[in-house]
């Protein structure tokens, strides 16, 4: 024993206090004294480190302390946490460390809450994890200096044969001699009283399995045959560690199913809040939501206007001293002045007795209070070289003050608010419209997101290849329709849809490298991906999610037809100039095109419709329709069935019509279909002129 090399065991403080102000901490020199006083000179001395109570900063050090085999500078192999196991909303030690552990180590746990329980009741407050990532043991300890210390006493005689093991020791080296050895070794023994005895319970355990008996996948599917396993989950043994091989990894999807509802509210509940910022009034503008109400910053229009062609004339003003003794203004005038709409000059004063021809928009005279429209007029003479008009007859006196002048500010006033927060700019040109007229040149939006798409497998060839197709090839068809799809929402950054490529479910870490860099340099906020959600054992978005990226999987499973596989999860994202820590989304939608691009738009959609500040809305528009031909149902799954919706010609009414066979694979259930049936979860048939709502994905036909 003593010939092995000393233990590297690394100490994290969880403390918002002690991360604050170091001088406060007091388990570390406690821990620190605890390795060498009983740690049987085994143990190096401990690295340490300090951390505020936050998910990302401890799992950041952690995974600096068993993520850097490779990087040469020797893992550790101990990682003890003191600090928030507790109940305290900023405990959250235990959820930081979990899903770093690979293999848990429920014995260890055990093992210290027995030993604290010998001490007092109050061990039931804490909450331990403990287990195995990569080759380091990770033990979380409680907060309280005595408390961590009478943990770590519990289970460090131990500690050095599971580090042992978890290093990649032999373990039939290890074993020779069997417990007894074992226990002699470590100075321990199973007979002894208290923590160490109950540390010693050195049970080889194998896990058992557990015949449940639930009956909660009913069979029989009708219409076109769906997969259908035959025995029950509790009977699968469950990894989803990529690197156990496909023998030993879960057979059965481990992520609860959630209903589409749920989900939805998953990911609205972890998208980004809308960001503002200023754009440029463009016609690029269109699908932006205006982040505050915006105010005319000019009266439209800025000077009194005509609204026809015709004559700008002073009529007697009843309430006009000065015009008191003016006659009705019928007969013959001269005219004075020409004013065209243009924006050079405004025309001069009118005398009275005077009019001036102006065009439809032009400004009036200053003094003119009304405009003859031509119709309502007669030339009376012309000029000497015949070229004007230098007389006209107005053949009414009931023109009035104030008659066909468009007044300043009548259409806009100055400052009025022309646009409120929340309204979409639309491609109908109507918010474009009023914004230019008024004078707004910088526009308060939110932002929209920049979204990658990378389809995945080892299979799909892009399109450009020049066939025939060999062996499993097939054409990757998703990333085209998925790129078109976001590009036609209207609703990500204008470059800001990007493709990705494929990347390979081979060699190993190809996808994890790919999301990362895409991240890194593409300026995303949202990869999607497809394929590689399913059950194989190249099925590696989860794990390489939650392992390798150090994400979250919100979801991975959703009782939907098509779809059901559809995950979400977010990854931790540090940018790099800010140097502020933010969470990028990834879709993983399944691999079939038909569910890949009904699942973008039930569950991409809403999530950029929230990051654009669009925040009412969730999806798609739903409407009802009278379905033509009957269509079977799902009793297990809602089913978002492909139909064409167009106007009934003859009563107005939105009727829904198949696009035919709707397995998963088949794309082609979505060409020319502009809506989603939500076909209700149910036996039999909906019959023909029956009732249904439906999702439209595109315009409604006829229109
Ligand atoms: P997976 O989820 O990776 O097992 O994929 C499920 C099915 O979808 C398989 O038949 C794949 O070949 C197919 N698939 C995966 N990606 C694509 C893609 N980009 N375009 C067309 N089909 C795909
Ligand atoms: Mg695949």
């Amino acid at each position: 024993m003593s010939s092995q090399p000393l233990l590297r065991p690394a100490i994290l403080i969880v403390s918002d206090t002690a991360a604050a102000d170091p001088s406060t901490d007091r388990a570390f020199p406690i821990l620190k004294e605890t390795f060498t006083q009983d740690g049987a000179g085994k143990w190096a001395e401990p690295i340490v480190e300090i951390v505020k109570d936050d998910i990302l900063d401890i799992q950041r050090v952690v995974r600096s302390w068993t993520d850097n085999e490779s990087s040469g500078s020797g893992a550790v192999n101990l990682v003890i946490t003191t600090g928030g196991t507790g109940f305290a909303r900023r405990d959250f030690t235990p959820e930081a460390i979990s899903p770093l552990i690979h293999r848990h180590a429920p014995g260890i746990v055990h093992g210290m809450l027995a030993a604290s329980f010998q001490v007092t009741p109050f061990a039931m407050m804490s909450r331990p994890v403990a287990g195995v990532r990569n080759k380091t043991i990770i033990v979380t300890l409680p907060g309280s200096p005595k408390g961590a210390k009478e943990n770590l006493q519990a289970i460090l005689k131990l500690l050095p044969h599971a580090c042992l093991q978890a290093a990649g020791e032999d373990s039939r080296t290890a074993h020779a001699g069997g417990v007894k050895k074992l226990e002699k070794d470590a100075g321990v023994s199973a007979g002894a009283k208290g923590a160490e005895g109950m540390a010693a319970t050195h049970d080889h355990s194998h896990s058992h399995s557990h015949h449940h008996h639930d009956h909660d996948h009913s069979h029989g599917h009708g219409g076109h045959s769906i997969p259908k396993a035959h025995t029950d989950p509790s009977q699968r043994p469950q990894s989803n560690d990529p690197r156990l091989g496909a023998t030993a990894r879960a057979r059965s999807s481990p992520y609860p199913m959630l209903s589409v509802s749920d989900a939805v509210a998953k990911i609205i509940e972890n998208s980004p809040q809308p960001v503002k910022e200023l754009r440029d009034l463009t016609p690029d503008l269109v699908g932006y939501v205006i982040a505050e109400d915006i105010r005319a910053a000019e009266a439209v229009p800025a000077y009194p206007a005509s609204i026809v062609d015709g004559y700008a004339v002073i009529v007697p003003d009843a309430k006009s001293p000065t015009h008191k003794d003016l006659p009705p203004i019928k007969g013959v005038f001269p005219v004075a002045s020409v004013s065209h709409a243009q924006a050079s000059s405004m025309p001069p004063p009118l005398e009275h007795g005077q009019i001036a021809r102006i065009t439809t928009g032009a400004p009036l005279p200053e003094n003119a209070n009304a405009v003859v429209m031509v119709e309502d007029t007669a030339i009376a003479s012309l000029t000497d070289d015949k070229s004007e008009e230098a007389t006209v007859e107005i053949l009414t006196d009931e023109i009035t003050v104030g008659e066909n002048i468009r007044d300043p500010g009548s259409d806009i006033k100055l400052g009025e608010v022309i646009l409120t927060k929340g309204t979409q700019i639309s491609a109908l040109g109507g918010e474009i419209g009023v914004l230019a007229a008024a004078g707004i040149q910088k526009v308060p939006v939110f932002r929209k997101p920049r979204v990658g798409v990378m389809s995945t497998g080892d299979e799909v060839t892009d399109i450009s290849f020049q066939g025939p197709l060999t062996g499993g090839m097939i054409r990757d068809s998703n990333r085209p329709s998925l790129l078109s799809l976001l590009r036609g929402w209207n609703l990500c950054e204008r470059d800001g849809v990007v493709d990705l490529n494929v990347a390979r479910d081979t060699p190993n870490h190809e996808l994890e490298e790919k999301i990362r860099e895409a991240f890194r340099t593409k300026g995303l906020d949202i990869i999607i991906t497809t394929g590689g959600v399913s059950m194989g054992e190249l099925d590696l978005l989860k794990p390489t999610i939650e392992r390798s990226l150090g994400g979250e999987v919100h979801f991975g499973r959703v009782s939907m037809k098509p779809g059901k596989p559809t995950t979400f999860a977010s990854v931790p994202f540090k940018e790099t100039e800010s140097g502020e820590r933010e969470r990028k989304l990834i879709f993983g939608l399944p691999g079939n095109p038909a569910s890949a691009l009904v699942t973008a738009n039930l569950f991409v959609l809403p999530c950029v419709q929230s990051m654009v500040g669009l925040d009412g809305k969730k999806g798609l528009e739903r409407v009802k329709v009278m379905v033509q031909g009957r269509i079977k149902c799902d009793k297990e799954r809602v089913e978002y069935h492909r139909v064409v919706v167009s106007v009934d010609a003859k009563d107005g009414r939105l009727v829904a019509t198949s696009t035919g066979m709707q397995r998963s694979s088949r794309v082609g259930s979505l060409a020319a279909a502009n809506a989603l049936l939500v076909l209700p979860q149910r036996d039999g048939w909906l019959e023909d002129g029956g009732q249904c709502e439906a999702l439209m994905m595109g315009m409604v036909h006829g229109f």
